[in-house]
């Protein structure tokens, strides 16, 4: 998108604002599919938590996604936005039986990451087929917060648990049809990632009735100039060969699923953010915005960069800039960068801003979350509003009648 649209759309919903391009979307929906086209069944799974805003979904609906849900409530979301159950994997992490059971009742695939529930669940459904989300501890994914298939990882059944897996397996008479893993965000390494494939279809070959293998998500995307990101063409080819060697030694052909989440939203969003105050002090030159952590917490969650323009001055000279928000505590975007000489009022871009930055905004300091806009065919859709002081309020029980009968009774003792 370029930058006189954005500022067009700022002008007409107003900041701070997230605003996608479904056009970005859909060609990196392409982009992927394109690079397995050699496997004969290639599911490719949204992962909703990215990016879940019910026009979003609806859009990758249209396009042949299936959904990567983690929540029931993803699950309902999901449904609603017309993705049928058997479209929907369900991989959630350290939920209840009971949870897992109301998704199984929806008709979803389920995706089990631990022997304790795999057990439960088995012995109860032994005729409702499960995936189950493999460990392979292999250290994937740029940041220990987002590598989550590693040693200490909380995710999935470690390999060394195969054993005890099975016996289970063979005693509940349950149906294993999927195999999953998911090793982390951020990969970058196209061998690291294929030897843990190796491990998937090693274990995959002590199951006779799957359907498909899972082999996550953890696609890196560029941040900044200069930023490597993984090559899916590369990994496409590679992973091909080996997985149509693999059906063919198992004597059926499995589905190839994947389940990007990050690399089918993060490129398509834009963060509007108007700048309210420039200060100049003896350090650096700040440029206060008109939002804070509140609505984009990745900058101070996992110290990442996400590109700053200034679509209000996109060809003024380059100055460097401190990028701040309002939240009264430490709360910055960016530090020491450049970007084109910034005024009062001008309106900001962050790029990079599809995946985890609106369905990680939050309410504090009793701000209003930003509206978001899904730019499609050359008009933009209003896809959420901008909350009102009712949304502060609205789920809060008022209380005052016994602070009243306190005062009441102030000074009658
Ligand atoms: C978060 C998550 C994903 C998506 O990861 P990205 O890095 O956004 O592509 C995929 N699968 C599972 C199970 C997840 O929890």
């Amino acid at each position: 998108m370029d930058t006189s649209t954005l500022l067009k759309i700022s002008k007409e919903f107003g900041a701070p604002l997230y605003v996608y391009d479904a056009e970005k979307i859909s060609s990196q929906y392409q982009r992927l599919t394109q690079a397995f086209k050699d496997v004969p069944q290639l599911r490719l799974n949204y992962a909703c938590k990215a990016l879940s805003n019910l026009s979003v979904l609806r859009l990758l609906n249209s396009l042949g996604s299936g959904l990567d849900t983690v929540s029931i409530q993803e699950v309902k979301l999901g449904l609603l936005a017309g993705f049928k159950p058997e479209a929907i994997i369900y991989t959630p992490n350290g939920v209840s039986l009971e949870e897992i059971e109301e998704a199984a009742a929806l008709g979803v695939q389920i995706n089990i990451d631990n022997l304790s529930v795999l057990e439960q669940f088995g012995s109860k459904h032994p005729d409702i087929p499960v995936c189950i989300r493999i460990n392979p501890h292999v250290m994937a994914g740029g940041n220990s917060n987002i590598s989550v298939g590693h040693i200490d990882s909380k995710f999935g059944i470690s390999i060394h648990q195969i054993p005890h897996l099975l016996r289970i397996v063979d005693l509940t008479k349950m149906n294993i049809n999927g195999i999953h893993m998911h090793t982390g965000s951020d990969i970058l390494d196209i061998d690291v990632f294929l030897y843990a494939s190796e491990i998937l279809f090693e274990t995959a070959k002590n199951f006779k009735q799957l359907d498909f293998i899972d082999f996550g998500s953890g696609f890196k995307v560029p941040y900044k100039k200069g930023d490597i990101e993984t090559n899916v063409e590369e990994l496409g080819k590679k992973l091909t060969k080996r997985f149509n060697e693999f059906c063919a030694d198992y004597g059926k052909p499995l589905t190839l699923a994947f389940e990007p989440g990050k690399f089918l939203v993060s490129e398509a969003g834009f963060f509007l953010a108007k700048v309210n105050v420039v200060k100049q002090t003896t350090s650096t030159v700040f440029a206060s915005v008109d939002s804070g952590f509140n609505h984009l917490i990745r900058p101070m969650l996992y110290g990442s960069t996400h590109e700053i323009i200034n679509i209000s001055n996109p060809q003024g000279r380059e100055r460097y800039y401190s990028v701040v928000g309002y939240i009264c505590e430490t709360d910055t975007f960016a530090s020491n960068r450049r970007i084109n000489e910034i005024t009062e009022g001008d309106v900001l871009a962050f790029k990079n801003a599809g995946a985890y930055c609106f369905t990680m905004a939050s309410n504090y300091n009793s701000r209003y979350r930003p509206a978001e806009v899904l730019y499609h065919k050359g008009k933009a859709h209003l896809i959420r509003k901008r909350e009102t002081f009712d949304d502060i309020l609205h789920n809060q029980v008022d209380i005052a009648h016994v602070f009243e009968d306190d005062k009441s009774t102030v000074g009658t003792k």
